[in-house]
Parts: structure tokens; sequence; C-alpha cells
């Protein structure tokens, strides 16, 4: 017989920046038999995605498809269908993601502008109100939740400032959705994607994505083509209307499993899901400062599904994570760029965001600060 790695697989407690734990119906789901992606049955249950995906969003949006590929993909595909060569595009950067979202706009062709904020800081609204109404721009684009900084921008007040302008409204919300509430039609988001391993808690594979009218219109007015085959909306849009045009395989047991998630997720409500996520975070906060650690972010400005917590003077956080993972079988994540070795990031996303664990992993960092 052959070793298989797979056997080797131990459960790890998901407590990092993504992929979070996956509840056990999820996994059931996604070792349902194969259909065929044309199927009339695997058809409906496409439409019953979409029907989730419209309430989680809370959104009308006739373009709302789950996009082939993680939260990256929904990045780029809401780039690479609205950018033409040229455009004016305003990142509004706190952040690795946002940086991102410079680099994918930038590769487009766009005229790329940035307003830079303070990392563990949010954007400030005013300055971007000021920057708005000095120069147009086809794009403005916001992370929603930062999960490098664990900072939540305000994503309502901004899209209230663009109402009414001639401006496309991109908002990443990959670890904000099924975590806080996101309103895309109230805040005048034309266009919004997310990934389905953060508060959704599916595996990694898919990017749900919606376009607002306003959104599609700009699409359709294109005067170059989207230099991007696989992520063409125009040509996606016909497998997942009633056209049924076929243009890739969707990867079908994965959207079993993000629709078994979404109905998780409304089974338990919207607002008590917020509520779980808002509950565990206090605790997760209080037992932190009990053991003496401190919060990257102020208040208000907490992410309560990514808590960046300050890694004390002296301690190497690279060894507390190693032993984490090794003597207590939990996963919580490092700093990245300007913040690396100095924090820590823990997750508190969709399944992984329950009362017991948050016990578990305060008292396994309790244990290993203690006998450094
Ligand atoms: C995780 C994340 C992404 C990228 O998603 P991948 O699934 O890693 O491709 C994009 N934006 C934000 C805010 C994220 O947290």
């Amino acid at each position: 017989m052959m070793n298989n790695l797979l056997d080797g697989i131990e459960e790890i407690l998901l407590m990092g920046p993504g992929p979070s734990c996956v509840p056990p119906e999820v996994y059931t789901a996604l070792s349902r038999k194969t259909l065929g992606h044309l199927d009339p049955y695997f058809l409906k249950i496409m439409d019953g995605i979409k029907e989730m995906l419209l309430q989680t969003m809370n959104t009308r949006n006739m373009l709302t498809v789950p996009i082939s590929g993680t939260g990256s993909a929904g990045m780029e595909a809401s780039f690479v269908n609205l950018v033409e060569s040229g455009d004016k595009v305003l990142v509004l950067v706190n952040g690795v993601f946002g940086q991102r979202m410079t680099d994918v706009a930038g590769r487009l062709g766009a005229e790329v502008s940035t307003l830079e904020f303070a990392w563990g800081t949010p954007v400030i609204p005013e300055t971007v109100e000021k920057k708005i109404r000095q120069n147009h721009y086809n794009i403005v684009a916001v992370i929603h939740a930062e999960t490098s900084t664990g900072v939540m921008n305000p994503v309502a007040e901004i899209g209230a400032m663009l109402k009414g302008l001639d401006t496309l409204y991109l908002v990443d919300t990959v670890t904000s959705l099924g975590g806080i509430e996101v309103r895309m039609d109230d805040w005048n988001i034309d266009a919004l994607y997310s990934g389905t391993q953060k508060c959704l808690s599916c595996p990694p594979g898919l990017a749900p994505l919606s376009f607002s009218e306003k959104a599609v219109t700009r699409l359709n007015a294109r005067k170059t083509k989207v230099p991007n085959w696989y992520l063409d909306l125009s040509l996606i849009a016909n497998y997942w209307n009633s056209k049924r045009v076929y243009h890739h395989t969707a990867p079908v047991n994965m959207l079993y499993g993000l629709y078994q998630a979404l109905l998780l997720i409304l089974e338990e409500g919207l607002e008590n899901v917020f509520r779980r996520h808002l509950k565990n975070h206090m605790a997760l906060v209080s037992g932190l400062q009990e053991i003496g650690l401190q919060m990257l972010v102020k208040e208000p400005f907490r992410l309560p599904m990514l808590n960046t917590v300050l890694c004390p003077e002296g301690v190497d956080e690279s060894s507390i994570r190693r032993r984490l993972r090794n003597e207590f079988k939990i996963e919580i994540g490092g700093g990245l760029g300007p913040l690396a070795g100095k924090i820590w990031r823990i997750g508190l996303m969709g399944y992984s965001s329950r009362e017991e664990d948050v016990s578990r992993l305060l008292n396994a960092l309790k244990k290993i600060l203690q006998t450094r």
C-alpha cells in the first residue's frame, strides 16, 4: 500500500485570518454526488445559491454570482470587468488588501491614485470627501474589513458621499460578509465581492460577487473587450441567467458547499450571526486583557471576526504560534508587512466564532506565555 498523506491530517482549530473551520453539514454537502453543471437539478441549486447571496448581501442585483476562485479572483473580476486603460481609480489603502487592489488596478492600465491611512487605523471619510470633490474618478475602491490590521472601514459613509456621482463604488467584503452587516444597495455599492473561507465557513474556492445596474451599464459600454476571458462577467452571466450557456465547468461540489454554508447562516439568522460574532469578540478581548495583552486597534474600529493583538516586547511571536499549533492544535496568524513580528491575528470567523473555542485559545495562550 502507498502511504496516503491525507490520513495524517489532524483536526486543527482554525483561528487565524482564514480559512476558518468548516461545519460538518458543509463537509457532508461537499461529498454529495457530483451532478452535471447543466443538470436541471443542479440549475435549481444554482438559483438557490443566488437567492441566498442576495439576502446575505442585502441587494436585488440581477448580476450576483459566485466566481470560480478564491477571494482574490473576486477582486480581479471586479477590476478587470470595470477598468479600461486610462481610467482613474482611487484606492483607499490602510493595509495589505488595499495595496493588492492598487496592484490589480495598475496592471489593467488604470491611472491609480491612493489615499493612505496608518495601518491599524480606519479610512477617514473627510479626507476621502476632499479628494473626490477635487478630482473625478471612474472608480473608488475600499476594503470593508482589512484582514491584515483588524480594522473596519466606514463603507456606508463613503458610499453616501458617492451618491449622484458617475463614479463606481467597489468594495471588498471578503472578511466582512457573514460576520458583520453588509448592505450593498443601501450603501450605494456598485461592485462587491467576497470569499468562501472567511465568515461563510466554506473551504476556499469561490468568490461571491455582485454588480449593480450602474456597474453592468459600465460593463456593457466598454470600448474594449474584458482583457481576461475566464473572468469576463458578460460571459459568466449567461451561464447564471436563464440562458444557461456553457462558459466554464462550474465547480459543482464547491457550490454544494456554498449552498449549505449560506443555508446555515440564514437559518441561524443574519442578526443572530452578527450578535454571536460580537459576543465572542468581546469575550476574547476581555480575556486577552486579563492575561496582560493589548489590542492593536482602538474601539470602535475593531473587527469582531479578526482580532489583532500586540505581541509583548521581548516575546518571539512566531514561537508562540508554533507552540499553539504543535501542542494545542490551534492555528492563529502573524502580522503582515510592517506588522510582521509585532502582532498576532486571531480570527473568530463564522463557525470558528464559538464560545468554547475562545476559552480554549485563551487557556492555551496563558499556559504558553507562563512557561516561556
Ligand atoms: C483573504 C482576503 C482576500 C483574498 O482572498 P483569498 O481567498 O486569499 O484569495 C482579499 N481581501 C481580503 C480583505 C481578505 O481578507
